[in-house]
């Protein structure tokens, strides 16, 4: 991450968290449909018009960055659907901060001149089967061969990738140790992420596969060391002796890192979420259009901020009803 130059306590919540990590959406529309991520019925998309245009993300980001905002990811949706997306990451790559995107990785090619000219150098892409049957059947789309190649393109380009596998019991569970062994000749990163619940996404406490479960099917398979993890990393990273890459577990569900959360999220439509579970969402694109001031409004969101969870459950996550939870589906937040 880039050296704090300025800190300032509007981004400190109650619990002495600061955050130094803004995530912003860039829309909520995809190229894909993740039966996790996106719901097959009543996905109404954002128009045009309620979208953050490229000045008001510029303009946003450099209030976040003025405060202290140290590391900043482009998601969505799907970034690279948006036309102006190579444009805003080169706009983006002009702030002092470490810049990353997180992509389904379709259209990834197009954008290395500007990934290059931003000096973005971190990319996450999300693929959850390497069997084409399974992987169609998850993303309703069929681009794993593209998403493939880009995957080997970027390591060979010399892009930190980080390959994000959410782990569904019954579904993809039983691939773990062939992504693993991507890491074996490839300088990949491989992360194990504990399936989640938002709206629409058919989520069980039965349907999670967790860090302990992941953990004991790699061990059967391979010999392993724990490396050392960053202070606010939510991955818990291993590395097989001999393999070019790595493997890492997101343990959101069974072992929360809420303690240690720098996080905060922009969705696509300029609303303020202090936490991935958060009920409640603050508008800044709408004051922020009115010529008003956004910073105390940042400042009551960080705030208002949980302790874990967004304060939507607290027992273990055995125990959750997801149709209980209160919260947009993933796709519109930005994972
Ligand atoms: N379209 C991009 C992509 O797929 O990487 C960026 C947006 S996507 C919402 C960001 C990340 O959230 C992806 O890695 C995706 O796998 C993850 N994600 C989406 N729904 C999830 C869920 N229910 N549980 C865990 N991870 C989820
Ligand atoms: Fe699209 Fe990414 Fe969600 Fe899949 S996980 S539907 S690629 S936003």
């Amino acid at each position: 991450m880039v050296p704090a130059s300025r800190t300032s306590a509007l981004l400190e919540d109650r619990h002495g968290r600061f955050h130094d990590y803004l995530r912003i959406s860039l829309t909520d529309a995809c190229n894909l449909r993740c039966r996790y991520c996106m719901p097959e019925e009543d996905m109404h998309f954002l128009s045009r018009d309620r979208l953050m245009t490229m000045e008001e993300i510029d303009l946003l980001a450099g209030m976040f960055v003025a405060h202290g905002v140290r590391k900043i990811r482009l998601t969505g949706g799907e970034p690279l659907v948006r036309k102006d997306a190579g444009e805003i990451i080169r706009r983006l790559g002009r702030h002092p901060v470490e810049l990353a995107l997180t992509t389904n990785g379709v259209l990834l090619d197009r954008f290395l001149p500007d990934l290059r000219a931003a000096g973005l150098r971190s990319v996450n892409i999300s693929l959850d089967s390497l069997d084409p049957a399974v992987n169609q059947d998850i993303t309703r789309r069929s681009h794993l061969p593209v998403v493939l190649s880009h995957i080997r393109q970027m390591a060979g380009e010399g892009f930190r990738v980080k390959v994000n596998m959410v782990v569904m019991k019954g579904v993809n569970e039983f691939e773990i140790p062939d992504f693993v062994a991507l890491a074996r000749d490839l300088p990949l990163h491989i992360r194990f992420i504990e399936f989640m619940p938002f709206e629409g996404n058919g989520w069980t406490a039965g349907r999670v596969v967790t860090y302990r479960q992941i953990l004991e099917v790699i061990g059967d398979r391979y010999p392993m060391e724990k490396l050392q993890d960053g202070p606010n990393d939510t991955a818990r990273a291993y590395r097989v002796p001999g393999f070019a890459g790595t493997f890492a577990v997101i343990s959101t569900m069974s072992e929360p890192f809420c303690q240690t959360c720098n996080r905060l999220r922009l969705t696509a439509d300029g609303k303020l979420k202090n936490c991935l579970f958060s009920t409640g969402e603050t508008d800044l694109l709408g004051p922020l259009r009115s010529g008003l001031t956004v910073e105390p409004l940042i400042a009551a969101t960080i705030k208002a901020k949980h302790a874990r969870f967004g304060g939507q459950w607290d027992q273990s996550f055995e125990a959750i009803d997801a149709t209980g939870l209160e919260n947009r589906p993933m796709i519109a937040i930005g994972g």
